[in-house]
């Protein structure tokens, strides 16, 4: 169910940070359009069945396989890649997300055989532009996958300090647990701390607390994606409570992926109840067709979140991000005053 408009306007109007979104599956439904009638000038977005109200995937591998289908048909040159970006920052800047860190594939690129430095250079011009034009800032994270491509990840260690210069802060790991395990990563992980960048990996989502854990300990990370299947383990939620590791947790996507019932059966309420640092994001706004605002509407609808509640999730945000801690101060007086000047209106 929608929230009323009126509560819609109140959530947008509050500054939000973002540190769970692909780029990826973050394009613009026109944008999509637009560059797929290169190859099929009959595509219409409308045609496919997941833009229905009310649809569901049927796990998380259909949901991946439906997306990269998708993409094959819209994202295919660098200048896709920028100008998804820019985009995206401008989309953000709408929904007064002050800062983001938008993730990309770095398998997709192989895959595609696109020049990994050339498509990172292209995000970075487009995100600065969007910076110059826009009261919104990001980081990128650069994100590879459990799909048996172990070898790409080692192939870009060498490169992880040079990116670094080109607003990448950090790295991830991405795609369905059960392709593989995270552990033969721990060599790049362990580069990419030296080098500065920020740790993330997926885990929790298609599997259960097993796979949080194999992440927390064999790749030391900061920050888990999902990870909401932690709640399965009592021992694991105590655990993530008490060293402060965040999940970057994204409940409208959990819904469609059939990893959670229902937003109002969603594990945030009672993560965040037991102290775990949690942040909201929308995953992939163009597969899921959410935005920051329904996030947190639904989270104040469905599970009684108050606005002060919100406030401690999007400062639990400042805190993950993976920025020096002057931009963090920066970014918490921004939420702070955002916040102040809504109770008084
Ligand atoms: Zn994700």
């Amino acid at each position: 169910m929608s929230p009323p408009q009126n509560s819609l306007a109140l959530f947008r109007a509050l500054p939000k940070i973002e540190l769970h979104v692909h780029l990826e599956g973050a394009i613009r439904p026109s944008t999509v359009e637009e560059l797929a009638h290169r190859f099929d000038a009959s595509f219409r977005i409308a045609d496919w069945e997941w833009t229905r109200p009310g649809f569901r995937y049927d796990d998380l591998s259909d949901f991946v396989a439906t997306m990269r289908r998708m993409l094959n048909m819209a994202l295919n040159e660098v200048d896709d890649y920028a100008r998804s970006t820019h985009e995206l920052l401008h989309d953000l800047a709408d929904e007064n997300v002050r800062y983001a860190e938008p993730s990309v594939s770095m398998n997709r690129l192989a895959r595609m055989d696109l020049d990994m430095g050339d498509v990172l250079r292209a995000i970075d011009d487009a995100r600065l532009r969007a910076e110059a034009e826009r009261d919104v800032r990001a980081g990128i994270i650069i994100a590879f996958g459990r799909e048996g491509d172990l070898q790409i990840a080692e192939e870009c260690v060498k490169l992880f300090a040079e990116w670094r210069a080109h607003g990448v802060v950090g790295i991830d790991l991405h795609g369905d647990e059960s392709a593989g395990p995270a552990a033969p990563y721990a060599d790049v992980y362990r580069a990419a701390r030296d080098a500065g960048l920020g740790l993330r990996a997926h885990a929790g989502e298609g599997m259960g607390a097993d796979s949080v854990w194999e992440v927390v300990r064999s790749l030391d990370v900061s920050r888990i994606a999902h990870g909401v299947r932690a709640i399965e383990d009592e021992r694991l939620v105590d655990y993530l409570s008490e060293h402060g590791i965040t999940l970057d947790i994204c409940p409208a996507s959990n819904v469609k992926l059939r990893v959670a019932p229902s937003v109002a059966e969603h594990p945030i309420r009672a993560l965040y109840d037991r102290g775990v640092p949690v942040t909201v994001s929308t995953d992939d706004p163009l597969m899921f067709m959410v935005t920051m605002s329904d996030e947190y509407a639904a989270l104040a609808e469905h599970l009684g979140f108050t606005l002060e509640e919100l406030k401690g999730i999007t400062l639990n945000a400042v805190d993950a991000a993976f920025l020096p801690d002057d931009a963090k101060r920066g970014l918490r007086a921004t939420v702070m005053v955002g916040h102040a000047v809504r109770h008084t209106r």
